[in-house]
């Protein structure tokens, strides 16, 4: 599509963590990096895989000023048979042409941009970790390199894609977290950009998550921005709730980041004949049920950890515990069902794994 991707060997690659090293969360990064750039009236060209390293760019590039940056992320497994496989890079890629949209960015041929990912992990194979539940997290991004202060679409971008071996989310099991119901803040509002991964909607989430902080909870969970009474997301994961053995999650309103683990755990559900459905949930609902004792789980879903149970909600000061704070039996199918796909452990009767 673009041409054949030019390979620049690093010269001096990095000893990687040990085996028994606490990973982390995008703390060590691989020895290449991919990159393709765009010129208006050349358009995306020139695709190649260099050593990882700095960026230099003009103190004017349009991104640091009216923030055209979207992203990606994804991760590459490594199989019981030592296969390397991707979850569903596909819907990545049609994603990140569809945030590419919102912000009047250019789009990317999707085929290619998997071409690209699958290109950069074999390089750096030796990166994807070994260690029970770890992975190797992609990172693909765009952003706006046109030197200008007028306010405008740019006229040249860069497509970067970059990679971390992360630990398992969970090191020890699947952990209940608390969350609190931001009624303040709003992360996202219909007509605006909640429905794209904008860069700029993570820094505006960043204040109520530091409130959170102080009130021992681990997330937000976020309501409308117009009545402050929906459930949205939580954190930047979907949510779900179990009430009365029916699975609610919040549809897409135009605001809500539609995530690919809620796409495929709708299906799961779906295949396993558990009613689920997508409507408005008003927090009114979830006290309700809460209080006639019919909330059974409550969970978000995201690539990062997959599914992270709610042990509690707190809502206007008061503390809902959910399931005795323990983990659903539900969350932990959808779990155990995911992880094993992406493993490698049962088979991929979805065609959702792509091999590298
Ligand atoms: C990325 C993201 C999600 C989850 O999407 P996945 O494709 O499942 O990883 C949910 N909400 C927000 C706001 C996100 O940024």
């Amino acid at each position: 599509m673009y041409g054949t991707i030019r390979i620049e060997r690093n010269p001096s690659c990095k000893t990687k963590p040990g085996q028994e090293e606490n990973l982390g969360f995008g703390r060590h990064f691989t020895d290449h990096m991919f990159i393709m750039d765009y010129e208006e009236g050349q358009g995306w060209h020139d695709p190649r895989i260099i050593p990882y390293g700095p960026l230099s760019h003009d103190p004017a590039a349009m991104v640091f000023h009216y923030g055209q940056a979207v992203f990606e992320g994804l991760k590459a497994f490594r199989t019981d048979k030592e296969d390397i496989v991707l979850f569903r890079p596909d819907q990545n890629a049609k994603r990140l042409n569809r945030s590419c949209e919102r912000l009047s960015m250019p789009a990317l041929d999707e085929e290619f941009v998997v071409h690209a990912i699958q290109s950069l992990v074999r390089l750096d194979a030796e990166w994807v970790p070994r260690k029970e539940g770890s992975s190797l997290y992609i990172r693909p991004f765009v952003m706006a390199t046109e030197a200008g202060l007028g306010v405008r679409a740019s006229s040249r971008y860069s497509f970067i894609i970059i990679m971390s071996p992360v630990g398992a989310y969970y090191e020890e099991g699947l952990q209940p977290v608390n969350i609190l119901v931001e009624g303040h803040f709003a992360r996202a509002v219909q007509g605006g950009t909640g429905n794209a991964k904008v860069a700029g909607n993570y820094a505006a989430s960043l204040n109520a998550q530091a409130v959170a902080k102080e009130n021992n909870c681990a997330q937000v969970l976020w309501l409308d921005a117009i009545e402050k009474k929906y459930l949205e997301e939580v954190g930047s994961m979907n949510v779900f709730f179990k009430i009365n053995g029916e699975v609610v999650t919040p549809s897409l309103s135009g605001s809500i980041l539609e995530g690919i683990t809620r796409k495929s755990i709708i299906h799961l559900l779906n295949e396993w004949g558990i009613p689920v459905k997508e409507q408005k949930i008003a927090i009114d609902d979830i006290v309700a049920a809460y209080e006639n004792g019919t909330l059974e789980e409550a969970f978000g879903t995201g690539t990062a950890a997959v599914v992270s149970p709610i042990g509690s909600l707190l809502w206007q000061g008061k503390s809902m515990v959910i399931n005795q704070g323990n983990i659903g039996e539900l969350v932990q199918r959808l779990y155990d069902t995911i992880t094993d796909i992406q493993f490698g452990r049962t088979s991929d009767t979805h065609n959702w794994l792509v091999s590298c």
